[in-house]
């Protein structure tokens, strides 16, 4: 039976919380961002009784570079829903160019699109709504126990809270993944000096070229730039929580534009409504338990540098949302080895490149250098994008 649409209009004061913790749901998504709209969309349209939850109203921002990256226009795709990006006209990204110091090279990308989240989020949510998922805003899940084939759970807005069940849930909260911090059979590990993500959205005529990331790198992190489908600039920027305690947030993105070669950003920046993050960089095992799968940002994350964040939420999602219905009607111990396998298999070797990558980002002379050598020899990169960022 198909799942009803409990609520499309952005006001959780007017649902009637009650009503969802009296149904039994085959899969209750928690986040309705890239991972969780598209998790509750392929789940729904395997027949599953689906209810995606978020805190936020939408539409929402969201820190973030905004870039999908070509391996994530793939997984678009492959579900039926590579047009949303045409949708919006969505630019297209072809290039990152690279200021470190004075030198900047052009590294060649596989074709992605730069897309403003409220407008990617909000687009993946209605597809989920119109698969059959029900969906309800403004409320905050908490994971609780398993008790006998049932998962538990709370949910909370403003005014009440009611204990909802579910035969599977699926934690898409994001990096922090609050939903999960109470779970005894989840840890968490940050990793040491983390870096923290900062983002805006600024309107600026032609400073950034078309089709384009401009990444500038220094000591105190690196920011991203690229122009979205209303010409508006989205600018997301990883910082070093020391360089921030003693410098604040436009002193290290000035300080970093004004290293490299970004003099003419530093107005624009220092003008912006900055919004930040938790540290970055941390990883949650295992990412199942009994009834309960982890995907996207919620099953770990690695710092961000040209757009793998989305891709990683929306291919996890594809994964495991049959596994999630399959397990709705047959779980077993095995149905929490097989999503611990299978993300392990998805992502295990390009978190580590990135990861790697991360590393050189914190060595200002070994970058300086790297830099000097792509400005000349763009193509020495080539199999490093591929690896991460996919592509022919
Ligand atoms: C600085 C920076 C730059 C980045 N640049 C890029 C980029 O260019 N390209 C790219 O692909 N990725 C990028 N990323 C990564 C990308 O933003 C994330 O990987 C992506 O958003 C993960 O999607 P998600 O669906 O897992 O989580 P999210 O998009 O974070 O969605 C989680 C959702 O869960 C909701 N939620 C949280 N807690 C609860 C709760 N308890 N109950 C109910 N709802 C809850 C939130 O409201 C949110 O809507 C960047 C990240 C940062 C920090």
């Amino acid at each position: 039976m198909a799942a009803q649409v409990i609520s499309q209009a952005p006001n959780a004061r007017a649902i009637d919380l009650s009503r969802l913790g009296r149904e039994m749901w085959d899969v209750l998504v928690i986040g309705s961002g890239p991972a969780g709209s598209i998790a509750a969309r392929q789940a729904a349209l395997r027949g599953a009784r689906v209810l995606l939850v978020d805190r936020s109203v939408f539409p929402r921002e969201k820190v973030c570079g905004c870039c999908i990256g070509h391996a994530g226009m793939r997984a678009l795709r492959s579900i039926g829903l590579g047009h949303l990006a045409d949708q919006f006209s969505a630019p297209r990204v072809e290039q990152l160019q690279l200021h470190v110091g004075r030198t900047v090279s052009r590294i060649a990308l596989p074709a992605g699109r730069a897309l403003s989240r409220s407008a990617f989020d909000s687009a993946l949510l209605a597809e989920a709504v119109r698969a059959g998922a029900a969906f309800v805003s403004g409320v905050v899940a908490t994971v609780g126990r398993v008790d006998g084939d049932v998962r538990g759970l709370e949910l909370k807005n403003d005014s009440e809270s009611v204990r909802a069940m579910a035969r599977v849930v699926i934690a898409a909260d994001g990096l922090a993944s609050p939903s999960t911090r109470d779970c005894e059979e989840i840890r968490v590990a940050v990793a040491a000096g983390a870096r923290v993500g900062v983002g805006a959205r600024f309107a600026a005529e032609g400073v950034i070229p078309p089709n384009t990331i401009e990444m500038h790198v220094g000591r105190e992190g690196y920011l991203g730039l690229v122009r979205l489908e209303d010409g508006s600039i989205d600018a997301a920027a990883a910082l070093d929580p020391i360089a921030i305690q003693a410098a604040g947030v436009r002193g290290c993105l000035t300080a970093i534009l004004r290293g490299s070669g970004g003099e003419r950003l530093t107005a624009c920046v220092a003008a912006a409504e900055w919004r930040g993050t938790p540290p970055l960089t941390r990883r949650r095992t295992p990412v199942a338990a009994e009834r309960l799968l982890l995907i996207g940002d919620a099953a770990g994350y690695v710092e961000p540098f040209t757009g793998e964040g989305m891709t990683w939420a929306m291919e996890t999602a594809i994964a495991a949302a049959p596994i999630a219905v399959e397990g709705a009607t047959h779980w077993s111990a095995a149905t929490a080895r097989l999503w611990i396998a299978e993300h392990r298999r998805l992502l295990a070797g390009r978190q580590w490149s990135c990861r790697m990558i991360a590393r050189v980002l914190r060595m200002p002379r070994a970058m300086m250098l790297a830099n000097r050598l792509l400005s000349v020899a763009p193509a020495l990169a080539r199999p490093v994008v591929r690896h991460v960022a996919g592509g022919a």
